[in-house]
């Protein structure tokens, strides 16, 4: 009896991966042709191409550390992915992308990528034409499953909330920059992108208030004033019309923490969630970030207003590239931060 229940218990457990990994195989095939036909329709440039490298070695990145001894998971190959025929084709088109996905480091999440394409391609950067833009992409990438039923995409599900911010003085009012959550799947790999974007990716100030508050040190002070908003995404409601919708949302308190000078939009305490994901996990984080890198001048302004904090970037760079280090061993992963970093 006991070992029919072991056996049942043993067939349930291995259901289960097999779902999940059938998940992140249909999600990442969806992820790479919805972002091939709207980059080719938006953008058919050579820029154009260099973010679909980007996007398709982020996914190769992510689906290459689905590997996990203790879950006996075996890492997800293009081919898996693609099929055979269109592996060929883009291993032709690209060979760089499948040469080097096992051994340089992306610098952000598909959907990152994905973003900044919509908002380049949106005249006027309008939030309302942006938001309307990634719900009609959330619809097409949803996930449908080999028993009929569907879900949300993996590389979408993180990246449930996005963001804007600008800045404004009596002398200046920037444009809007965007971001988006950390839309990896898993825990794994959103540590390890959060590492790689506190050490590569972000404008280094915000780095610093990432790495500053989640050591629980007061963090740095933005100059009067930067505006944040962010939205989060809500799925199709049953019996709708099967359409995702975005929804404003008030920044958590770990945000609150990293940029306490920031002004939110909005300020409701019932919209918090209990929060059981890492600093710089947010949206918040990268719109920042692309605020700061858009304009040198408000950057400079910040490196200077947090010149003197005890806890300066390098020091805690250094330690950041310990954790990814960390990361990157425990999953027998052949690359280390000093290692290179991906160029499309
Ligand atoms: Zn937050």
């Amino acid at each position: 009896m006991a070992a029919t229940h072991q056996a049942d218990k043993e067939k349930i457990k291995q259901e289960h991966e097999a779902t999940i990994r059938e998940t992140m195989v249909n999600s990442a095939k969806v992820f790479v042709t919805t972002s091939w036909d709207f980059i080719h329709s938006k953008m058919d440039t050579e820029r154009g191409r260099r973010f679909f490298k980007e996007i398709l070695h982020s996914i190769f990145f992510h689906c290459h550390i689905y590997r996990d001894t203790e879950l006996n998971r075996q890492s997800i190959n293009p081919e898996e992915i693609l099929g055979e025929t269109l592996q060929s084709e883009l291993a032709v088109m690209y060979p760089d992308v499948f040469e080097s996905y096992t051994s340089l480091l992306p610098r952000r999440s598909p959907f990152s990528i994905l973003l900044e394409v919509v908002v380049e391609t949106m005249a006027g950067r309008s939030e309302i034409d942006i938001r309307t833009e990634l719900e009609k992409l959330n619809n097409k990438m949803i996930v449908h499953k080999s028993g009929g039923s569907s879900c949300g995409n993996d590389f979408c599900f993180g990246a449930t909330v996005v963001s804007y911010s600008y800045f404004r003085s009596s002398s200046l009012e920037t444009q809007k920059y965007f971001g988006a959550s950390m839309s990896c799947s898993g825990r794994k790999a959103t540590r390890i992108f959060i590492s790689v974007a506190c050490i590569e990716t972000w404008n280094d100030n915000v780095a610093h208030a990432v790495c500053l508050a989640a050591k629980g040190h007061p963090s740095i002070t933005l100059p009067d004033t930067v505006y944040s908003t962010a939205y989060r995404l809500h799925p199709p409601k049953k019996g709708g019309n099967n359409s995702h919708e975005y929804k404003e949302l008030s920044p958590c308190e770990l945000c609150l923490k990293i940029f306490p000078n920031v002004t939110f939009s909005s300020l409701h305490k019932k919209d918090q969630d209990k929060q059981f994901w890492n600093y710089g996990n947010c949206a918040e984080c990268e719109a920042i970030s692309n605020l700061l890198n858009g304009q040198t001048s408000i950057s400079d302004e910040t490196q200077e207003l947090n010149a003197s904090l005890e806890h300066n970037l390098e020091d805690l760079r250094a330690k950041r590239k310990n954790i990814l280090r960390g990361h990157l061993n425990r999953f027998n992963f052949t690359v280390t931060p000093e290692a290179r970093f991906y160029n499309s």
